[in-house]
């Protein structure tokens, strides 16, 4: 999607510092954290939300967590909240499925 904000960061033309990678997806950090750590992972291939993903590619989606998880447990405690707004009744600012991946138990996240 052309006009996309998280395209653009995912395939490199909004550059970003990306704070991890994976074969479908990438992370970095939210631009206005609300827990210590506030990461958002993202999948290269344009999904609208998390909904579209798991119904169109349940792999993307499990490649997107594994990342996520991995990258929790490096830069948290290990506890950690992941949360995916889906529509904008719940939240949802930017059309192109994300997760939030949130903590507290922060252990650096430079
Ligand atoms: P949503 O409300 O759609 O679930 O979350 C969108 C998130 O993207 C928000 O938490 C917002 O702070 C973050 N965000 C929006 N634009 C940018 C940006 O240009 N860079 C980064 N790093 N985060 C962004
Ligand atoms: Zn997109």
């Amino acid at each position: 999607m052309s006009d996309c904000l998280f395209c653009k960061i995912a395939n490199g033309e909004i550059p970003v510092s990306l704070i991890g990678e994976s074969e479908h997806a990438v992370a970095f950090k939210d631009i206005h954290p609300k827990q210590p750590m506030h990461f958002l992972v993202v999948p290269k291939q344009h999904f609208a939300d998390v909904a579209e993903l798991a119904e169109s590619n349940p792999a993307v989606l499990t490649d997107l967590v594994q990342l996520g998880v991995s990258l929790s447990k490096k830069h948290s405690d290990g506890s950690f909240r992941l949360q995916f707004n889906t529509g904008a009744g719940a939240g949802q600012t930017v059309f192109h499925a994300h997760g939030h991946f949130m903590s507290r138990g922060v252990v650096g996240l430079d």
